[in-house]
């Protein structure tokens, strides 16, 4: 007798068991462009949760390079870059991120997620490892569970640890072909930096290679926003790909991979991402190169930001709240449980306060907060106002 099943009653019940359990995604809606002060579900709010770090979304140069080059070449490619879609203007801006990077080659990707789930796999299969920080993003995660590597995890930003983790790869039997030390630059969660020289010197001695995902540190980190391998002074030997995107600080969308010419030729070749998905419309190609463009002749950003994300810190900090230990725009404010991060985003928002709170199973269950993201654009009279409400609201639940 066939069974008794019913093809999607459990996806109801699993969404109430999410609600039940205070752990479901609140979508908001918003009605503006991504500006300090914009429109969230009707209500004027001061935006302090977007990636935009220096505003490039709304960039006259970078909205001026997407509109002409649309009405140009039209709104899409037409076709994935491996067939007919590769256009003039992805390989020009493969070509200028490289140079921005000051390395000889980049790969660029429809989205920063796609080139994690796309190069990882092919980096490594049977008889090779990937090394991991415990603390990774979910999309380097998915990108080594696609692979047939084995895996090991060292404790976050632990160099001992990592050590350890090394030193048991050798006993291996039979010795590993390739082993990849993955790591995020900035870590999404908690604004902290991976510890990039120490990594890429006990890769060294591994004969291992190093794979940074710099999502949340380009345009942040580094001379004129060129990201945590130039922060660190590395070279192309010490660290093999600088994997990033152009959805945050750079304001548009679009992942890619920096290094050498192999790891570009490879790449394109063989990761599936890449392979079997469609171009990124050259509208959006030519907004990535025109705000590499503001990068590099307009480096009041970078400094805003940073001028912002100390007076944020400073009064955060004063008012008594954890911040963990963050080094960058991003700010962790440590709320313990779900429910108090979800309630201080709901006092947060009454106050026309818009952040976002995580919560498990984005981080441990017992380490929820609200993540704060400063940008360029943001007045000192706005982050004043932040501190007041998150002090209000810190006392009124006992967080502070
Ligand atoms: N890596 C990290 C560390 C990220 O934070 C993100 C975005 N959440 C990604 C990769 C994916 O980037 P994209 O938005 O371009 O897909």
């Amino acid at each position: 007798m066939a069974v008794k099943r019913h093809p999607t009653k459990y996806l109801g019940e699993e969404y109430q068991r999410l609600v039940r359990e205070n752990l479901n995604w609140e979508l908001k809606i918003l009605e503006t462009a991504s500006e300090p002060i914009c429109i969230v579900n009707g209500k004027k709010v001061l935006m302090l949760c977007a990636n935009n770090y220096l505003n490039l979304a709304t960039h006259p140069k970078v909205v001026k390079a997407m509109i002409e080059a649309t009405q140009k070449y039209g709104a899409g490619a037409g076709s994935d870059r491996s067939i007919s879609g590769n256009m003039t203007l992805h390989e020009e801006l493969d070509s200028r991120l490289a140079k921005f990077k000051n390395a000889p080659a980049s790969l660029t990707f429809q989205t920063g997620f796609m080139a994690n789930e796309g190069v990882i796999p092919q980096l490594a299969g049977k008889g090779d490892l990937f090394v991991s920080d415990e603390l990774n993003h979910g999309s380097i995660i998915d990108g080594v569970r696609l692979s047939h590597a084995d895996r090991a995890i060292f404790k976050h930003k632990d160099v001992e640890d990592l050590a350890r983790v090394m030193d048991e790869a050798e006993k291996h039997d039979p010795p590993y072909n390739h082993i990849w030390i993955l790591t995020d630059g900035v870590f999404s969660m908690d604004g902290d930096t991976a510890p990039l020289r120490e990594i890429a010197k006990i890769a060294k001695e591994h004969g291992a290679g190093v794979y940074v995902d710099d999502a949340h540190g380009e345009g942040v980190l580094g001379e004129g926003g060129r990201g945590i391998v130039n922060h660190y002074k590395l070279t192309r030997e010490e660290v093999h790909v600088e994997m990033g995107t152009f959805s945050k600080a750079f304001g548009v969308i679009g992942g890619h991979i920096t290094g050498g010419e192999d790891l570009r030729n490879f790449a394109y070749n063989k990761a599936r991402s890449w392979l079997l998905s469609g171009a990124v419309p050259p509208g959006v190609a030519a907004a990535c190169i025109a705000a590499i463009d503001v990068l590099e002749t307009e480096p009041q950003h970078v400094r805003k930001v940073w001028e912002n994300r100390a007076h944020l810190l400073e009064g955060l900090q004063d008012a008594g709240f954890d911040t963990g230990n963050t080094e960058t725009p991003i700010i962790p404010v440590m709320c313990g449980r779900s429910k108090a991060a979800k309630d201080l985003a709901d006092y947060l928002w009454s106050k026309e306060i818009f952040v976002l709170p995580i919560f498990y199973p984005m981080v441990a269950r017992d380490k929820a907060r609200i993540r704060v993201q400063v940008c360029t654009k943001h007045t000192t009279e706005q982050l004043n106002r932040a501190i007041e409400a998150f002090k209000e609201g810190g006392k009124k639940l006992g967080i502070i």
